[in-house]
């Protein structure tokens, strides 16, 4: 079966013949492929075409696909059984992990999804605090709790619906907004409202409005006004958790939350998510204390033995810094590509993530990454698809790398971002 004939069958049965917006390239036009298998760092569509892969499942693939180590530990864990609906041994393993790995993380949650790990976290900032508002930023994307679907970034912004109907208005009333890297912007709103807050989140670094890092001083600035207002700081690792360092973005800022949001790698591509933060504030959480917050499939055995197999993997001295070399190397070679055509272009980059913008300037706000050319972005991906390089379809995307990513992989994609950018110049 066709990519073409699987998105037809697809599009009569699904909202947009997908299970998550994104996917359906209705931004950048044209229609998605259907992944049959993934290796390494490529995925093959159903026509056998290969694709070199810059999304990794939007995040959880930073060991690449189908690694040895995370599928064997799966096989293993699945003789034993699928769901146990009990305690297993490997859901403590996981908490000792991520305590030794996120020192501001005492205790944690397992959930099985980002989304399920923010919806709680605010709930808990709220239950902690005895106050109702919460504090997002625009573009900023937190999941589709009703609660963050208020200038939301990702597929909301991609898809024009930051503010999404279905949400009530007394939900959304709760939720401030600020411009992301404004820091007197924020002190301005605590000035006013600063005893209603219940908690801040924030991604570390944005990467849902494509990627862009936190200015200096910024998250340190955030840090001292929750601290001096009585409002939690909530860091939402779920992208970029284990992979800007090690220690998430809290490391690699020095800057530590009271509660941060977990998701994509600790699951090793199986569906999982996690809160936790300081001791006392997790031990308001059910059954410990009153705030409730349960899941029929949290800790589940085979997901947490895919999380446990990878975070080991991760844990290979020198690992985070190789990702980041070869995620500059990639940068600096496509800023180069386009400064070679005369293409207006910049990059950002942390760790193993990054974002292209077709923008001459270096992106630093909302303001800024929504200006750049998506109708430029628009083509350049299709050129490079047509070359086998998949890059996240959409220009409010995040891209990442993975250590299966090669010079050669790099090179190749370079050489395709040539003509890509010739093509999308026009
Ligand atoms: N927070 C952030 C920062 C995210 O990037 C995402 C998903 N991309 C989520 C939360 C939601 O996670 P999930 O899609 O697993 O619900």
């Amino acid at each position: 079966m066709s990519n073409h004939e699987l998105f037809q069958r697809a599009q009569k049965l699904m909202p947009g013949g997908v299970n998550s917006p994104v996917r359906a390239f209705k931004s950048v036009g044209g229609e998605p492929f259907f992944t049959a298998r993934a290796d390494g760092a490529c995925l093959w569509d159903v026509e056998g075409t290969r694709y070199i892969d810059y999304v990794g499942s939007w995040g959880p693939m930073i060991v690449g696909h189908n690694h040895p180590a995370v599928c064997e530990a799966v096989e293993r864990a699945v003789k034993d059984g699928l769901s146990f609906g009990t305690p297993c041994p490997a859901e403590v393993t996981m908490a000792e992990t991520i305590t030794r790995l996120i020192p501001s993380v005492e205790m944690v949650r397992m959930v099985n999804s980002g989304t399920e790990a923010t919806m709680s976290a605010i709930r808990l900032a709220r239950g902690a605090t005895g106050r109702s508002k919460i504090v997002k930023f625009e573009g900023c994307y937190h999941g589709h709790g009703d609660s963050f679907l208020v200038k939301a970034g990702s597929g909301a912004l991609t898809f024009g619906v930051p503010t999404s109907p279905g949400v009530p208005k007394a939900n959304a009333d709760l939720t401030l907004t600020l411009p992301y890297n404004d820091l007197d912007a924020a002190k301005a709103l605590f000035a006013e409202q600063g005893n209603e807050i219940a908690g801040l989140i924030i991604e570390p670094v944005a990467g849902n409005m494509n990627c862009i890092p936190p200015v200096d001083g910024y998250l340190q600035g955030l840090r001292e006004l929750c601290t001096r207002h009585g409002a939690l700081l909530i860091f939402d690792e779920v992208m970029t958790g284990f992979r800007v360092a090690l220690g998430g973005a809290q490391a690699h800022y020095g800057v530590a939350p009271d509660l941060t949001t977990f998701g994509k790698i600790i699951g090793g591509g199986m569906p999982v998510g996690a809160y936790g933060g300081r001791r006392e504030l997790m031990e308001q959480i059910a059954p410990a204390g009153p705030i409730y917050q349960a899941g029929t499939l949290s800790g589940n055995p085979v997901a947490m033995a895919a999380g446990l197999a990878m975070l080991e993997l991760i844990q290979a001295p020198g690992f985070h810094e190789r990702l980041a070399a070869r995620t500059r190397l990639l940068c600096d070679g496509l800023q180069s590509v386009a400064d070679g055509e005369g293409v207006a272009f910049s990059t950002n980059r942390v760790g193993g993530m990054f974002g292209l913008f077709f923008s001459a300037e270096e992106v630093r706000s909302y303001a800024q990454a929504t200006a750049a050319d998506t109708a430029l972005f628009n083509r350049f991906f299709h050129g490079m698809l047509k070359r086998g390089v998949y890059l996240a379809p959409s220009a409010f995307e995040a891209g990442f790398l993975s250590s299966a990513h090669t010079d050669q992989h790099i090179a190749d994609t370079l050489e395709a971002a040539r003509g890509a950018l010739r093509d999308a110049r026009g």
